[in-house]
């Protein structure tokens, strides 16, 4: 790889790890600092559609993934009261069998962080990059300890500062890498909708997921392991509100009222020791160039939508492999990431734009732009056959 010898990423998620993995893989240094210290809360689950499933065979752990995830085939719609109405198959592709696998966050972590130990990354969880210099031949970064997210980093005082080739933000939707290239130019703005989710005891005959609408709340139950499931809820929250975690359980419960039947019995499974967690839903895509220099933004610091299309990570493992392929067939960097660039814009952005059209058209539609309702003219199995047919 002639592009780079030393990466630092910041950010240890989904897309920062697989980056991490790929190109520890092919001989090059790689840091990773990451906010969270060891014991962060990653969340409940998320499902992997064959498209991250490809990519994450380039870095080996597929059948990691599969082993101990819920693999499945098509979705299914349900009436509030979980009686299937339809079934949607999957879109035939280039990416093969099993279509989907569901898996636990925290399980996902764990394989792709062992991944990227194993391939040499050295992983620093409670940091991140305090202040970057950059010159021609590299980047100088100092290093602060970061404790929690309430708390505000502390510079590393003494420590050496590290120089690098090159400087990735993977490092999310608030991610300060982007902030850092592009000023106050991509704020998240918030879609005025959030997901409750929460972990429940697998019912043997959920083999696959299925979504429920009553009223403004969508339901979308998957199977994470033969163990599990989890419960998500998306609801209309007008304004943002900022609730007390200590009112969660009630707060969700209260929003599935309209469910009744298999469902009902699943709502009213949730008790006060159940783990429910909150997440207010943003938007954010960066149009131009994801590089300045030796410094880019990848993931959802590039590209945030809300998870209508379930394929938020799959695109941050999908920009990580092919991050690290540009930077071995290319033979400098400028060339490397323009590359990379070219090839992961429409994509990315396609995903990003029609998750939030569906978003919008779930919420009455009202905001939509004309753009965005051309595009929902492809419907859902439009977009996924898209997905699917098209290489990453
Ligand atoms: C409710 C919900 C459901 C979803 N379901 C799916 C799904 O089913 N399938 C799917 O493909 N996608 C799904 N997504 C999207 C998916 O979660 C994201 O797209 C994905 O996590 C993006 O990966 P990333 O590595 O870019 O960012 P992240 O996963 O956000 O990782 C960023 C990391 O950077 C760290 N970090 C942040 N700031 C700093 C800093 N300053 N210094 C150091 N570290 C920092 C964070 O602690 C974090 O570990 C869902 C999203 C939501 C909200």
């Amino acid at each position: 790889m002639a592009a780079v010898h030393r990466v630092l990423i910041q950010g240890g998620g989904i897309g920062g790890l697989t980056l991490a993995a790929a190109l520890g893989q092919r001989g090059i240094e790689v840091d990773v600092v990451e906010a969270s210290g060891p014991d962060a809360v990653l969340g409940v689950g998320l499902s992997q559609p064959n498209n991250a499933l490809t990519a994450l065979d380039e870095i080996g752990v597929r059948d990691a993934c599969l082993e101990v995830g819920f693999p499945f085939e098509p979705l299914a719609i349900w009436n509030p009261a979980g009686v299937q109405v339809a079934a949607i198959p999957p879109a035939d592709g280039r990416y093969g069998k099993p279509s989907n696998n569901a898996i636990g966050r925290p399980v996902y972590n764990r394989i792709l962080r062992d991944a990227a130990e194993k391939a040499g990354a050295r992983i620093r969880t409670g940091a991140t990059v305090w202040d970057m210099t950059e010159d021609a031949d590299g980047v100088e970064v100092e290093l602060a300890t970061w404790t929690g997210k309430r708390t505000p980093p502390v510079r590393d005082l003494g420590a050496d500062s590290n120089r690098y080739d090159l400087v990735v933000g993977f490092d999310g939707l608030h991610s300060r890498i982007r902030e850092h290239l592009f000023g106050d130019r991509y704020t998240p703005e918030y879609t005025g909708s959030a997901c409750w989710r929460i972990t429940m005891p697998r019912p043997a005959d959920l083999t696959h997921i299925a979504f429920a609408i009553s009223g403004p709340a969508k339901a979308v139950l998957t199977p994470i392991s033969d163990a599990q499931m989890y419960f998500g809820l998306v609801t209309p929250e007008p304004g943002n509100p900022r609730f007390d975690p200590a009112d969660f359980v009630r707060l969700a419960k209260e929003r599935m009222q309209g469910f009744s039947g298999r469902i009902g019995e699943m709502r009213d499974s949730i008790t006060e020791d159940s783990y429910v967690s909150y997440s207010p839903l943003y938007h954010v895509t960066v149009r131009e160039a994801w590089f300045r220099g030796r410094i880019a933004i990848a993931g959802d610091a590039a590209h945030t939508a809300p998870p209508h299309m379930a394929q938020g990570a799959a695109m941050a493992v999908e920009d990580a492999v092919t991050l690290a392929a540009a930077l071995d067939e290319q033979q400098t960097l400028d060339r490397a990431l323009d590359a990379w660039f070219q090839r992961r814009r429409d994509r990315a952005l396609f995903v990003a734009d029609m998750s939030l059209a569906l978003l919008k058209q779930e919420s009455g539609g009202d905001t939509l732009t004309p753009d965005e309702t051309e595009l929902l003219k492809l419907g859902i199995p439009g977009a996924q056959a898209r997905i699917a047919q098209e290489a990453y």
